[in-house]
């Protein structure tokens, strides 16, 4: 992973923040970094052992929170920066958690489904005694999903002899996830674009929008800006992209998608949407299109200084985690582009993780409507503040969500007396 977009943002909110001594230090450092060998039984008899981490970046205020990353290059520095991340993330949306990430350097292709069953719990028994509901809380990141959740829930609860809901989320519904959970991140990103569009007084039907990448987040961010009346235009995936200047509805895309094509397949059987005039174009051209948002729902670095003077839309919706590189997101604001950031964009997710973490804890069920609505009122909440802060600071919005975020747990290191408080 190259450096990510947050590490001088960071740095630059630590310099220029009004804050606590106590919480300059302390942000700047991983609280903890645990390195572990897992091991498991092989389909033929032999052991492998898997390196894996788990880092607590910051924890005051709350448990650590963030997901699990199987991926064959992942490394400590990695699960670090995204630990990090995890932190700002969950300070900015007001939630009772701190940042964490785990990651397990494997490929998960290379192993049968019995095996990463064994991988999965292998992963909570080395974890041992510092998972749990009120210290350190996992949830599926990049190759893990609800199932591994689901495994990993129940290994903890073996473990711990008792059922412990609350203390892994992402899980299966029938297991206590929460309804709600996988459009999550699309809607919320739509609210910021709701919020965006709002303040600029602009008309969704006169708002064009492209979106790369139609995976789980994208794809229903696309479906319910198109519902929302928002002029979705074009949309990608890694094997190929779609353009109709006169906008296209995403949802039929989806459900040919869902059973297995990518999108130029679904595009060439023309089985889909043929109301709709589309052209076919690159995945790369899809984001050199003159349209207001685009919005980057595929992979990190996606906007680097290669491509970025391509770039025309007036607005970056950024939904992937880190999909600008700093130097470009350093041009873009210069050149007057809005980049709506990844810390608050795709928070709905994490946002929707509490929810069930909230559930779990009280044995309450709540219907997908309930925490629709609660969605919107965190989002109704934050999102305009960030917006704010980047008016008031003149900064903009990725620095004022950081500087929210890192006033929040700055705000809460001084409430437990700083360095002033103990010099007298
Ligand atoms: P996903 O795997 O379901 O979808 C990713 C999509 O991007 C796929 O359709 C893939 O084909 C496409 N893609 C890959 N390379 C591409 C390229 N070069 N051009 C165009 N499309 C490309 O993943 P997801 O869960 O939707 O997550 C997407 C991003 O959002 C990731 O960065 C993830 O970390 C972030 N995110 C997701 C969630 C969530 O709830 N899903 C929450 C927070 C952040």
């Amino acid at each position: 992973m190259t450096q990510s977009s947050e590490t001088p943002v960071l740095d630059r909110a630590l310099e220029r923040l009004d804050l606590a001594d106590d919480a300059r230090k302390m942000l700047r450092h991983a609280h903890k970094r645990i390195q572990m060998s897992v091991p498991i039984r092989r389909d033929d008899g032999t052991l492998s052992v898997f390196q894996a981490w788990r880092v607590q970046y910051n924890t005051v205020l709350g448990p650590a929170k963030g997901g699990v990353r199987f991926h064959p290059d992942i490394n400590l520095d990695e699960v670090t920066e995204l630990a990090r991340w995890m932190t700002i993330k969950c300070a900015l949306m007001d939630l009772p958690f701190g940042g964490g990430k785990g990651g397990v350097q494997v490929n998960p292709k290379d192993l049968s489904r019995q095996e990463l069953e064994r991988l999965s719990r292998s992963f909570v028994r080395e974890m041992g005694g510092l998972m749990g509901p009120d210290t350190d809380i996992p949830a599926p990141d990049v190759n893990t999903n609800p199932r591994i959740m689901g495994w990993m829930a129940d290994e903890y609860d073996q473990i711990a002899g008792t059922r412990t809901p609350a203390a892994i989320t992402g899980k299966p519904l029938p297991l206590g996830g929460s309804e709600g959970r996988v459009a999550a991140t699309g809607q919320a990103a739509l609210y910021v674009l709701q919020e965006w569009a709002d303040r600029q007084d602009r008309a969704p039907e006169d708002t064009t929008v492209a979106v790369q990448g139609f995976g789980n987040a994208g794809a229903h961010f696309a479906m319910l800006a198109h519902e929302a009346g928002f002029k979705v235009v074009a949309v990608s995936d890694s094997g190929g992209a779609i353009h109709a200047k006169d906008g296209l509805d995403p949802a039929p895309l989806h459900e040919e998608k869902e059973k297995g094509k990518s999108l130029d397949k679904v595009y060439s059987d023309t089985s889909v949407s043929d109301a709709d005039a589309h052209e076919q174009i690159s995945p790369e051209d899809l984001l050199k299109l003159e349209v207001d948002v685009l919005a980057l729902a595929a992979l990190q670095d996606a906007i680097t200084q290669d491509n970025v003077d391509d770039v025309q839309a007036k607005a970056i919706l950024e939904i992937a985690n880190g999909p600008v590189t700093p130097e470009a997101d350093t041009t873009l604001e210069d050149r007057g582009v809005t980049v709506l950031p990844d810390v608050l964009v795709n928070a709905g997710g994490v946002t929707v993780s509490y929810f069930e973490w909230v559930q779990g804890r009280t044995g309450d069920r709540w219907s997908a409507q309930d925490v629709e609505d609660r969605l919107k009122a965190r989002f109704d909440r934050i999102a305009p503040q960030c917006f704010d802060r980047a008016e008031k600071d003149e900064t903009s919005m990725r620095q004022a969500a950081y500087a929210i975020a890192v006033e929040r747990i700055s705000a809460a290191i001084e409430s437990r007396g700083d360095s002033c408080y103990f010099k007298g």
